[in-house]
């Protein structure tokens, strides 16, 4: 789960981890009681969406840049308001961009330096690792590319948490002295600690900045959180904004089904991560697209069958859908009901192909057959791909 700049920077307060001032608005009527809290003088504006590259980010009516410097609070007022209700387009939403909801004023701090700093979980050691760079501001990807010396990376083992001598050498190769290396030693053991007791999966501060004053402050701030320790963190779980999300991707989540919206035609109702990638890469290789990546899981009910479906079929670009079920403990009964029962419900327009494999087979098979529905039957994964391919061309 994904939050906003503003609500991570709450959290970061709160872990004292040091930020400029800032205050969110989500309407025009809110602006004036918003920058009430900041003090007179230079101002960012900042669009809050779930989606980095903001600051080179362009407004769909051309308007530049999704984080604005402005001189005076009166003008930050004005910027606002072309970002509220504005779409934004960057790197990282895709052509077709983001409605800004919200905005963020904070103060416009005064840069010596930025800095880059994350901390996440490290998959090849299976520890969380702090990556930190003193090429900050910039895509960390392309410092790890053409300059990986200038990345630093502290492994924690987590029976012992992150130790002292640990903080103190990356402070010094960051290359922090005096004033500015206690602050930056007490900002990283502090971001760590909320990294730990939030289970957040992701934290990244790009930039991290020094002020001519010895300040060490996070001016951006981006934190997700480990969706299977949600339960234990109420607090997060209320910080979630659904305009941020696609919708059939929240209906899904209702029913505990792992679904991701994508560019296709071809809807795919899968049963484990595995299969399902293994079913996109099948339906490209015979020339199609998929438009989504649907798990049901091992062991789906009937009910989450349906939703599946209904969520599929609420799906305006999909032209044709393809069940590719291999039963190991989901009983393709299950599945071949579960079919039978939403076609019923929502009716189908659409070519359906299925190819139903293992468990209880046979019955899943002769139940698609004895509902008398359209339904294609495919021998294989492949015959089953070409078949839906060839059915919506
Ligand atoms: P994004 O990464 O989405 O582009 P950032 O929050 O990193 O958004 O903002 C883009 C750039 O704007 C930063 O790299 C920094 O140079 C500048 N900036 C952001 N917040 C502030 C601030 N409070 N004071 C001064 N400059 C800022
Ligand atoms: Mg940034």
């Amino acid at each position: 789960m994904n939050i906003h700049e503003y609500q991570a920077k709450a959290l970061f307060e709160k872990f004292g981890v040091p930020i400029p001032a800032g205050a969110p608005a989500k309407a025009s009527a809110d602006f004036d009681s918003a920058l009430a809290v900041l003090p007179e003088g230079p101002t960012m504006v900042k669009s809050q969406i779930h989606a980095g590259g903001r600051g080179k980010g362009t407004f769909t009516d051309g308007f530049k840049g999704g984080v604005k410097y402005c001189k005076t609070k009166a003008e930050a007022k004005l910027i606002a308001g072309r970002m509220l209700g504005n779409t934004l387009v960057t790197v990282q939403t895709g052509p077709v961009g983001r409605k800004v909801q919200t905005v963020y004023f904070t103060v416009a701090s005064d840069i010596k330096k930025e800095y880059y700093l994350a901390i996440l979980l490290d998959r090849a050691t299976s520890r969380p690792v702090i990556v930190a760079s003193t090429e900050g501001g910039v895509e960390i990807e392309k410092v790890a590319h053409e300059t990986p010396e200038k990345i630093h990376k502290v492994f924690i083992d987590p029976a012992y948490g992150l130790a002292d001598f640990q903080v103190r050498d990356l402070v010094f190769k960051l290359g922090f002295a005096g004033t500015e290396a206690k602050n930056a030693a007490k900002l990283i053991r502090n971001l760590y600690a909320m990294y730990w007791e939030k289970d957040a999966a992701m934290v990244e501060v790009n930039p991290l900045i020094t002020t001519p004053t010895g300040e060490v402050l996070a001016l951006d701030a981006k934190v997700s959180f480990d969706d299977n320790a949600l339960f234990r963190h109420p607090d997060v779980v209320a910080l979630r904004d659904l305009n941020e999300e696609d919708p059939k991707e929240i209906e899904a989540s209702k029913s505990s089904l792992n679904y991701i919206a994508l560019d296709g035609a071809i809807a795919c109702l899968v049963n484990g991560a595995g299969l399902a990638m293994a079913t996109m890469d099948i339906i490209k290789h015979f020339g199609g697209e998929p438009a989504n990546f649907l798990d049901v899981g091992g062991g789906a009910s009937k009910d989450q069958v349906v939703a599946a479906f209904k969520i599929i079929l609420g799906d305006v670009n999909v032209k044709g859908i393809f069940v590719n079920i291999f039963g190991g403990i989901m009983d393709c009964n299950v599945i071949a009901s579960g079919i039978v029962e939403a076609v019923k419900e929502v009716g189908l327009k659409l070519p359906l192909v299925v190819r139903l494999e293992g468990n209880n087979s046979v019955m899943g098979r002769q139940t698609l057959h004895d509902s008398g529905l359209p339904i294609v039957s495919g021998n294989s994964m492949a015959d089953a791909a070409q078949k839906i391919v060839k059915l919506i061309a």
